[in-house]
């Protein structure tokens, strides 16, 4: 018997990608009965579902970020379990993205599905790689989907702020970081480059951060600089959320050096209206070449893109063979990069 397109049981719907003979919606943008959420950041993981199902590591996220009660139940599952939710088989893979981030496998029909949230490709010492698999159809986040992106090896930019503190041992580098996920990260690789000093934290980073550390991502001595003065943070490292760099809070820290890491600190106008006087360039989402490269690894005739640069990796994917079509979901932003 033929297999059954997943364009006859996977729909794009205002709240999310619904799934028909498993009755769930994948990172639905409003509350639904049932809800599987591919990771913690907050244009995938809502409050307020009925039923969610995701990874251990998520499901921690989500009650840290939102509370006990974020779900009136909660599903959480290992990678490369399979599960059957109504008349689908569910599997998480792991997607290379921030701590818990999952590919969702959906198998109905003698086809298969594969979800993939946002991703990567690059290593990451605070979660586990990406894990390709063969799919019928692949769905895909495009946030840097034009061939300009290309993002350097993140070590190369972890130097570049070793070398700036090198040089400038009076000022504070001040480093604007999403809350969840690249602070982590950020902290790992400075861990892994030899950096033992303490390092600095915002109060916002501080409850991730400690999160991580009881799930086995250590980040080494930390603070937060609550009573110190600016003579005690001169040639430290100071983390914080994006917006806080340019804000009255950023005065305790005296003579600052802002900097910013994200995959958008390739583009100076973005650095710029950060106010990142040192861009670094360090992104949680896959460069051009990782999504070309993960075409090829998943193998899958069919892409449908979510969001991002969805017309010009459409039409590269279109030019290269594959059947590729925007499933131009809302709620996303591109927020956590
Ligand atoms: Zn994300
Ligand atoms: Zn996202």
């Amino acid at each position: 018997m033929a297999a059954i397109h997943p364009e006859r049981w996977l729909k794009p719907t205002p709240q999310g990608l619904f799934c028909i003979p498993g009755d769930f919606y994948i990172d639905p943008s409003q509350p639904v009965s049932r809800a599987i959420v591919t990771h913690g950041h907050g244009d995938h993981a809502r409050a307020g579902h009925n039923t969610v199902l995701a990874t251990t590591e998520t499901a921690a996220i989500m009650k840290t970020r939102y509370g006990e009660k974020f779900a009136h139940q909660v599903m959480a599952q290992p990678y490369g379990i399979t599960v059957k939710v109504g008349d689908v088989a569910v599997r998480l893979l792991p997607a290379g993205h921030i701590l818990g981030s999952a590919q969702i496998v959906l198998e109905y029909g003698g086809a298969r599905a594969i979800v993939s949230g946002d991703y990567k490709r690059r290593r990451d010492p605070t979660c586990p790689a990406f894990e390709p698999m063969s799919c019928d159809v692949f769905v895909t986040e495009a946030t840097f989907g034009l061939p300009v992106f290309r993002h350097p090896d993140d070590g190369h930019e972890i130097e570049r702020l070793l070398h700036s503190l090198s040089i400038h041992p009076e000022r504070c580098h001040l480093i604007g970081v999403y809350a969840l996920g690249k602070c982590q990260r950020l902290i790992s690789r400075l861990r892994e480059c030899g950096y033992d000093r303490p390092l600095y934290l915002h109060g916002a980073l501080v409850a991730l951060t400690q999160l991580y550390r009881s799930l086995g991502v250590d980040p080494g001595p930390f603070a937060t600089i609550a009573g110190m003065v600016p003579s005690q943070l001169k040639g430290q490292i100071v983390l914080c959320p994006p917006s806080a760099i340019t804000d009255r809070w950023s005065r305790r820290a005296g003579d600052v050096l802002p900097a910013m890491a994200s995959g958008w600190m390739q583009i100076r106008a973005r650095a710029r209206q950060r106010g990142a006087e040192l861009p670094l360039v360090i992104s949680d989402h896959a460069d051009w070449d990782e999504l070309m490269q993960t075409f090829v690894d998943v193998a899958a005739p069919e892409i449908w893109v979510t969001h991002g640069q969805e017309d010009a990796l459409i039409h590269a994917l279109t030019t290269k063979g594959y059947i590729a079509r925007a499933l131009s979901l809302l709620g996303r932003d591109e927020e956590e990069v």
